[in-house]
C-alpha cells in the first residue's frame, strides 16, 4: 500500500499525460511553451483570480512574492509554528525575521489571538516593522480568513496565503490560493495538485505585484530577456510539468477532490469519539493534502505507528518539530509566545494514507489496522 498514490493516478490518466507529454516533444518549447500560459489561464479561472504566475516550485513562488513586496531586512514576518520551513525560509533568506505564532486548538491553523499578541510584542519590543503574514492552510484546511484578515488589517499588514496544501479547497465558497493580498501554491509531486517534478505559481489580484513577479522570475526582465530592469532570480515552470500539470487539473475539478472528501469523511465517522480530529470549519472544504489524528500521548502515537508498519499501513508525521525548536532558527526571539498547542500536536500526530485513488478495500483495512493499534 502507498502513502500516496502516484502510480494510481498515472495508471488512470495514461492516456492524456502521456498524449500531454509526446505534443511537448513533437513542439520542442521546453521553456515558457504554449501550455504554460494556458495552465495558468486555466487555474485563474479555476480559482476565480485575476494573475497567475507559474514559477519553478512553491518555495520560489514564496520568495518571488515577498522579493515583490520588497520584504527585507527590519521586517518582521508573522507564520505559524507549525508548517513547513518553507512558508517562512525565503523572508528569512531577504533578511526578514521571522515572529513564530501559536495555532488553534481544533484547526492546527494560525492562531488569531496568538498572532495579535505577538504583532503588539513586536510594536513594544520597537526594533522591527511589522509587514507581513504568511498564513498556511495546514493539512489542506482553510485557514481562519475571517478573524486573521481582521487582525491583519487593523495592525496594516500584508496577508500571503500559502496554499502549497490546499489546491481545490475553499473558505465559504471562495477559492483556496485566492485568499488575502496575494497567495501561493506548490506542483510538489505529493500536493493536492502535482506535477511529475518541481513546481509552483503565484496567485493574485494586484496588477503591480503581479507584473513584479514576472520580471523577477525571469532574471529582472524589462521588455525583453536582455533588457534587465532590476535583480531577479531564474524559476520558469517547464513546458512539460505545465502539460501534466493541465491533465491532472482537470482530474482534480471532476472527481480527485470529491474523492478525498469521501474518504475523509469515511476516516471521520470510524475514528470520532477515539481520536482528536483536525476541524475543519463549517463552510470550508478541505483539500486533505494530508489526513491527520492526534493520538492520546506521544507514547500512544508512538505504539499506534509501530503496529501500523508491522500491519502494512504506511504513516507520516506532519510535522515533528514546531519551527520554533528548529537549529536553523536558534535565536529567533519567542516574544513571550509558550507554543503550547503546536508543541503538543508535534507529539501526538500522525497521517493516515490520503489519495483520489485509495478504493473502499484498502480504506476498510487502514480503518481496521487504526482501531486495532489503538485498543
Ligand atoms: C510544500 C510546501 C511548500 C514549498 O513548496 P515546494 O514546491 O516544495 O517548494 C511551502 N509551504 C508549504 C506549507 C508546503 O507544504
Amino acid at each position: 500500500m502507498q502513502f500516496i498514490d502516484l502510480k494510481a493516478q498515472y495508471s488512470a490518466l495514461k492516456r492524456e499525460i502521456d498524449a500531454a507529454i509526446q505534443t511537448v516533444l513533437d513542439e520542442g518549447q521546453f521553456i515558457s511553451g504554449k501550455q504554460v500560459e494556458e495552465l495558468e489561464q486555466q487555474i485563474s479561472e479555476y480559482l476565480n483570480v485575476e494573475h497567475v504566475i507559474a514559477c519553478a516550485n512553491g518555495t520560489d513562488a514564496l520568495q518571488l512574492l515577498y522579493m515583490a513586496y520588497g520584504i527585507g531586512e527590519g521586517d518582521a514576518v508573522f507564520c505559524p509554528d507549525i508548517t513547513f520551513i518553507a512558508s517562512i525560509e525565503p523572508a528569512a533568506m531577504l533578511g526578514a525575521v521571522p515572529v513564530f505564532c501559536d495555532v488553534s486548538p481544533d484547526s492546527f491553523n494560525l492562531c488569531p489571538e496568538s498572532l495579535e499578541r505577538q504583532i503588539k510584542a513586536v510594536i513594544n519590543e520597537g526594533s522591527l516593522r511589522p509587514s507581513a503574514v504568511v498564513v498556511v492552510d495546514f493539512l489542506g484546511n482553510p485557514a481562519d480568513y475571517g478573524e486573521l484578515g481582521k487582525v491583519c488589517d487593523k495592525y496594516g499588514l500584508l496577508l500571503i496565503e500559502d496554499a502549497a496544501q490546499s489546491f481545490g479547497a475553499s473558505y465559504n465558497g471562495k477559492m483556496c490560493g485566492s485568499m488575502g493580498d496575494s497567495a501561493i501554491t506548490s506542483f510538489f509531486p505529493a500536493k493536492p495538485l502535482g506535477c511529475y517534478g518541481d513546481g509552483g505559481a503565484v496567485m493574485t489580484n494586484a496588477g503591480e505585484i503581479a507584473e513584479l513577479c514576472r520580471s523577477l522570475r525571469v532574471h529582472g526582465k524589462g521588455k525583453s530577456k536582455y533588457d534587465n530592469v532590476r535583480i531577479g532570480v531564474n524559476s520558469r515552470l517547464d513546458t512539460l510539468q505545465a502539460a501534466i500539470l493541465q491533465v491532472k487539473l482537470k482530474a482534480l475539478k471532476e472527481y480527485e477532490l470529491e474523492r478525498r472528501q469521501i474518504i475523509a469523511a469515511r476516516y471521520d465517522e470510524a475514528f470520532k469519539g477515539m481520536f482528536n480530529l483536525v476541524d475543519v470549519s463549517s463552510g470550508c472544504v478541505s483539500a486533505y493534502a494530508q489526513y491527520a489524528l492526534l493520538a492520546g500521548s506521544a507514547k500512544e502515537r508512538g505504539s499506534i505507528l509501530a503496529r501500523l508498519e508491522a500491519a502494512g499501513i504506511p504513516s507520516m508525521v506532519y510535522y515533528p518539530n514546531p519551527l520554533h525548536t528548529l537549529e536553523a532558527f536558534e535565536g529567533v526571539q519567542a516574544y513571550g509566545e509558550t507554543f503550547s498547542v503546536s508543541a503538543d500536536y508535534c507529539k501526538r500526530t500522525f497521517s493516515l494514507p490520503m489519495h483520489p485513488y485509495l478504493g473502499a478495500e484498502e480504506q476498510d483495512k487502514i480503518i481496521r489496522a487504526v482501531l486495532e493499534a489503538a485498543e
